[in-house]
């Protein structure tokens, strides 16, 4: 891996820490915070201990000087002088007296310049490590026109061994007799105040990392306590979510996370019992149902028999009540069907419902369920067709479920087909067969098609109804084909008519690929209002597919006008993913 693949990785780990931990998160601010406050702090206190131990040299060097210089004045001022000689003695020893009196040997004396030039005056003297470069220029010409004032300068000492210190040189005027005035200067050495300095900078660095590195581990150590009951509450509504009612968070302790854990856990207990309740409810609800249904049907199957002799006879009645007992007889047929259909449903809901699969061949289940719906056809005018490229062979499922839907199926589309001929088209694939039913009828708007699986739904109830449906039909089917892992489908269109599509697997369980019959149907973009398309899906293929109708099936909305297979693929493929 190359350094910057590496430094990559090494940034992507880090923001995803940064992203997913409170305690990095938490621990890096406090330690950019209190690093950006220790260093402020470190600058300002090293300033201020620099400044005062500059001054307060400053001040001793002053008064050191001073007290040196009056020294020098007052030996010279004793002094009674005779000659040459003695005046440069006396400027020495003016000298020894100001270097004995004062803590410094750096001292230098120079003529002022400007002076009656005499042979009496002493040369210059110069004390070795304060050379004369070392005094500047404004200095000197402070001090030659300053009269007694001291005068002072921050300047760089060179040592004997060649290191140069910093230092302060302090200057002012001696007069001496006969020869006039010198410049006494005498230079202090800082280099004690400035390593005192770098060690109080260094002890302020080291106490600084040391204060950063422990308020980092007390911080961490903080947010771990912190923390810790979070990721529990995180961890335990997770696991609620995920629907384990039991879970409960620990209640320890008198504190805030305890009040939390306390509250958290009632929450979760009224959730529970109320998800209960709703439980018992429902199951309540459909035991009442399947109840209710089984209660039913005998006293049902004794009016239906009583009802059946009446309606044997009911040409020896007087016609009113002829017509009577044809109504009864209709009625009774109707009422028989939606029990039978109820306690279809209420199995399903109490998943007490098993398959039971036959080598099947799906042709020969439509042919039949054709034949069984010729007559109903014939009353409504519609011919009923079979186009069956495909499926000639035995695939395993439940004949008698994938019947029914097949003649639910026919039965609505004769129903609502307007008397157009009904198609029924039957393929395969390798991985399905399915079965489609398209009528050329009154058709749906999307709005339908979205409550077309739902349980009690009809377009439009007050329909002629010439069956007597139940609007349970296709809440039934689907149920029927999501227990073979199968799909059932619609497209329609106002106007255009509809097109249901049964799709089920080769081999029951196995996945399906793809549909072997393209849904919208291919004559979808020609027939009649092509405006108002419809598409209504549902399938177990769907990972929101539930049980129940409305939660298995899923609108598959407006898919234009297809106008080859590759975009009924795609319609598919986005109804199934
Ligand atoms: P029903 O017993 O009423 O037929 P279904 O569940 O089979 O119950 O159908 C529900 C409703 O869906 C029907 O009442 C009808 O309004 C609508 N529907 C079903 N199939 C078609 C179709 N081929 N064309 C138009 N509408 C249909």
């Amino acid at each position: 891996m190359g350094w910057r693949q590496w430094w990559t990785a090494a940034g992507s780990r880090l923001a995803h820490l940064w992203r997913t931990s409170l305690q990095v998160r938490t621990v890096t601010i406090t330690l950019a915070l209190t690093g950006i406050a220790i260093l402020v702090t470190g600058i300002y206190m090293s300033l201020s201990i620099a400044n005062d131990l500059y001054q307060s040299r400053l001040d001793q060097a002053l008064r050191d000087s001073s007290r040196a210089t009056t020294a020098a004045q007052t030996t010279l001022n004793a002094s009674d002088i005779t000659g040459g000689d003695s005046v440069r003695n006396l400027l020495d020893s003016a000298l020894r007296t100001a270097s004995t009196s004062s803590s410094s040997r750096l001292i230098a004396a120079f003529r002022v310049p400007g002076q009656e030039p005499t042979f009496l005056a002493p040369a210059d003297r110069l004390s070795p490590g304060l050379s004369g470069d070392v005094i500047s220029k404004e200095l000197r010409t402070a001090v030659q026109h300053g009269g007694t004032k001291q005068f002072y300068q921050s300047v760089k000492l060179v040592s004997a061994s060649g290191s140069s210190d910093p230092g302060i040189v302090v200057g002012s005027q001696l007069t001496l007799p006969v020869v006039g005035h010198y410049e006494l200067y005498i230079g202090y050495d800082l280099s004690d105040a400035e390593s005192t300095l770098v060690f109080v900078q260094n002890t302020l660095l080291l106490a600084g990392l040391a204060l950063i590195l422990l308020i980092g581990a007390v911080t961490w150590v903080i947010v771990r306590f912190v923390v810790r009951p979070i990721r529990v509450a995180a961890q335990t509504s997770e696991r609620l979510a995920a629907g384990d009612l039991a879970v409960r968070m620990p209640e320890k302790g008198e504190d805030v996370f305890t009040s939390l854990a306390r509250s958290f856990n009632g929450m979760a207990d009224s959730l529970q019992s109320q998800i209960n309740q709703l439980a018992t409810l429902s199951q309540l609800q459909q035991r009442f149902v399947s109840d209710v249904s089984h209660e039913l049907r005998t006293p049902l199957t004794t009016i239906r028999l009583a009802g059946d002799v009446i309606y044997d006879q009911r040409e020896s009645f007087p016609p009113a009540t002829e017509r009577t007992a044809e109504l009864l007889h209709t009625q009774i047929e109707r009422f028989d069907l939606l029990l039978s259909d109820l306690l279809e449903i209420s199995r399903y809901d109490a998943g007490s419902v098993v398959l039971d699969p036959e080598p099947t061949n799906l042709v020969r289940l439509a042919e039949d369920a054709i034949d069984g719906m010729h007559t109903l056809a014939e009353q409504n005018g519609s011919e009923l067709r079979l186009e069956a490229p495909g499926g000639y062979f035995e695939v395993g499922m439940d004949p008698r479920r994938i019947r029914r839907i097949v003649r639910n199926l026919l039965g609505n589309a004769i129903e609502h087909g307007e008397g157009k001929p009904v198609v029924v088209m039957v393929d395969s694939n390798e991985s399905a067969v399915a079965l489609s039913v398209r009528d050329y009828g009154l058709g749906m708007n999307q709005q339908e098609v979205n409550h077309v699986f739902d349980r009690f739904w009809r377009a439009d109830p007050s329909r002629k109804r010439t069956i007597g449906g139940t609007g349970l039909g296709l809440a039934i089917s689907l149920e029927d084909a999501t227990l073979h892992s199968g799909w059932l489908q619609v497209w329609s269109a106002p106007g255009a008519g509809s097109c249901f599509r049964l799709t089920l697997p080769r081999v029951p369980g196995r996945g399906i690929a793809s549909s072997p019959l393209p849904l919208p149907p291919e004559d979808a973009a020609t027939a009649g209002d092509a405006g108002d398309r419809s598409g209504r899906s549902a399938s177990p293929g769907d990972t929101t597919a539930g049980g129940t109708a409305a939660g298995g099936a899923r609108a598959s909305g407006d898919r234009g006008r297809p106008t080859d297979s590759e975009a009924v693929e795609k319609a598919e493929a986005e109804v199934h993913p």
